[in-house]
């Protein structure tokens, strides 16, 4: 969650600079929203999830259409209420596309991986180094683990099972340090 969040501020800052949009205090907080955008299934996951037997919350992990019919709204929307935005429907496109590729990057170095061509293909793909790779076995092995004692979990539990697959390391604190640095100097000098 931290990286995505620091992703998103970093696609922020790259973002108005390639559109010189000077610093928007509204715009670094879409910018961090859409970055974590696809994890917002884990809602529908804590409701559903009795219902219909959900082990995961994967419900909107799928790049080709989330993107798409993301992009189609933010283009109605925006011409709709183009006169109240603070900033051009470009911008906001560049932003959601930008932020939700790069928390479906993340998240396919992850053992559950991301189905990126669905719906052609129902393939999982992981990435591991700079290397593509069928994460179909291992995603198998781990949706299992997770099966496992499903129905006595509390959604709370679920919450802290995900935190562990990914606690945040010292990398990742550097690199939001570093990046939250860039955006108060964007704030400063814009
Ligand atoms: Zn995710």
């Amino acid at each position: 969650m931290l990286l995505d969040l620091t992703l998103g501020m970093m696609i922020y800052l790259v973002v108005s600079l390639f559109f010189h949009e000077p610093f928007n205090f509204w715009g670094l907080v879409v910018a961090g929203f859409f970055a974590g955008f696809p994890d917002i299934d884990f809602l529908l996951f804590a409701i559903l999830r009795r219902k219909y037997n959900l082990v995961s919350h994967r419900l909107i992990h799928l790049p080709l259409p989330l993107i798409t019919l993301g992009i189609t709204a933010i283009c109605a929307f925006g011409w709709l209420l183009v006169s109240h935005l603070p900033f051009s429907i470009g911008y906001a496109v560049a932003l959601f596309a930008i932020g939700n590729l790069s928390h479906f990057i993340h998240d396919s170095y992850g053992e559950l991986g991301i189905k990126w061509l669905w719906p052609f293909n129902n393939t999982i793909y992981q990435i591991r180094g700079f290397r593509i790779i069928n994460g179909d076995v291992e995603a198998e092995r781990h949706f299992r683990s997770l099966r496992e004692g499903v129905k006595e979990r509390s959604i709370w539990q679920e919450v802290i099972i995900r935190a562990r697959m990914e606690p945040p390391g010292e990398q990742t604190i550097s690199f939001f340090g570093l990046v939250f640095t860039l955006c108060a100097l964007f704030y400063i000098f814009s």
